[in-house]
């Protein structure tokens, strides 16, 4: 698997002993949220907004996890939401979250969505041309006067270097191509521009982007965020912005992404892959931090900065506790399996590297090469395919996977196996705040009462 994994020796701070204890109460797999390092993380974020130099808010990404016990913690620290469906409008409002600090972004709102939207006073970011009309007409019959609303922007520049450059012209491409929001300086943008000035009922009061997830390159975020900021400016000088969001994408240390191309893959099959990217780290206070200065740079003065962020809040906050329940030694593979696959660890067979961590026992200090898979009967159920892990891991062994927080209670399923629990831990306290799917949940939508099938359907084994 290409990428290179964690580093190991960068201590993530979990309390194995205790991870271990409740697997003895809990089945495997499950989730583990533990609410001091979620605080941390709300709080640093929202103390280095505090530091700059305007208004500056947090909107937290609804979609990256939409846990009711991380969303209320997040709401009571003061933080905004971001939500891209109706039913995540639902859930941050009954989360507390406040509604004129919710943003109501996506690429489609129904006219269900943005009715919603305005009875609460929620902010919609205008992705789809559509939007406009729809927009203009529910407040005229409203009839509360005129509405607020932002646009989403793309830079059109990609945020991921790479040394394969096969990897970085497609990056180039899709960044170019990109469906959401139209491009700093196009006529498209403009057009777009004029639609919402020429609508009686809506004001254009904000500009949005949201570049990418994970991205580790500052530099990079910087200046992808330039023709974003560029275009603000002179939407600032026309309209009067109130707020700048640059969205979220802001990348955790704890993953490591593949970003390689069709000629690593080449390499690859030659048996000669080249060597992963030094992956940097993002240091977001000090992006925002940047991002302030350049808004003051270019005048955009008293305008406040709004972001988006989804992993970095909650990425470190949680991880999965999971079983080997098997393994495998063949002539070219050592494999583990664990009971923790694709369905609740969506990323699998991606090639997202995650760090891996038996607990619960001394393992020897020899290490091992082992591939190591998920329990489903699926393909690309595989963590890793190159995972150093101590020589004596075995069958009934726990595992720790790391930094989980992120996109995967949310966008796990139950292709062949249920969804996990999730156990949060507050200090010495512990709750159950997701129970594990059943096999009764998975076909509670289905017809309660199938038709019986008419008698003599099957005419049984030939005499
Ligand atoms: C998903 C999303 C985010 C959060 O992205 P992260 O990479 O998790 O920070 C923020 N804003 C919008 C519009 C999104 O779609």
């Amino acid at each position: 698997m290409s990428g290179a994994l964690p580093d190991p020796a960068a201590e993530p701070g979990w309390d194995y002993d205790r991870l271990a204890e409740l697997a003895g109460r809990h089945a495997t797999p499950f989730h583990v949220l533990d609410t001091a390092r979620l605080d941390r993380a709300a709080r640093d974020v929202l103390g280095a907004l505090g530091e700059l130099s305007r208004p500056a808010t947090a909107y937290y990404s609804v979609k990256t996890n939409y846990l009711p016990h991380l969303t209320r913690r997040l709401a009571r620290h003061g933080m905004g939401a971001d939500v891209v469906s109706g039913y995540e409008l639902e859930a941050a409002l009954a989360a507390g979250f406040e509604p004129e600090r919710i943003v109501f972004n996506g690429p489609v709102k129904t006219e269900e969505e943005l009715a919603l939207a305005l009875r609460h006073g929620v902010r919609v970011n205008i992705d789809g041309e559509h939007e406009i009309e729809v927009l203009d007409r529910l407040a005229a019959e409203a009839g509360q006067g005129t509405v607020e609303v932002g646009i989403r922007i793309s830079p059109g520049v990609p945020v991921s270097t790479s040394t394969d450059p096969s990897y970085r012209l497609q990056a180039e491409l899709a960044a170019r191509r990109n469906r959401f929001g139209w491009p700093a300086g196009s006529p498209q943008l403009a057009r777009l521009v004029r639609g919402i000035a020429e609508s009686p009922h809506l004001r254009l009061t904000a500009v949005h982007a949201h570049l990418s997830s994970q991205i580790v390159h500052q530099e990079l975020m910087l200046r992808a965020l330039e023709p974003v900021l560029g275009e603000a400016a002179e939407l600032h000088r026309r309209f009067g912005l109130r707020e700048v969001n640059i969205g979220g994408g802001f990348g955790v240390p704890g993953i490591r992404r593949p970003r390689t191309g069709p000629l690593s893959a080449l390499w690859g099959l030659h048996g000669s892959a080249p060597a992963a990217d030094e992956e940097p780290s993002l240091d977001t206070a000090q992006l925002l931090a940047d991002v302030d200065k350049r808004m003051q740079d270019l005048g955009l003065d008293g305008v406040a900065l709004a972001c988006e962020p989804g992993r970095w809040l909650v990425s470190d906050a949680m991880a999965i506790v999971t079983r080997v329940m098997s393994s495998k030694e063949l002539p070219e593979a050592r494999w583990l399996i664990v009971d923790a696959g694709n369905n609740v660890a969506p990323w699998t067979g991606s090639g997202e590297v995650h760090r891996l961590v038996p607990i619960g026992r001394a393992f020897a200090p020899d290490r091992s090469t082992w591939s190591v898979a998920g329990p489903l009967c699926y393909e690309n159920d595989i963590h890793g395919q190159a995972v150093d892990l101590p020589e004596d891991v075995r069958t009934g062994d726990l595992v720790c996977l790391h930094d989980t927080g992120a996109y995967s209670l949310g966008r796990s399923n139950n292709f062949i196996r249920t969804r996990a629990a999730v156990v949060a831990v507050d200090g010495e306290q512990e709750q159950l705040v997701w129970r594990a799917e059943t096999g009764q949940d998975v076909f509670r939508l289905a017809d309660p009462d199938p038709d019986p099938l008419p008698p003599g359907g099957n005419p049984g084994p030939a005499e």
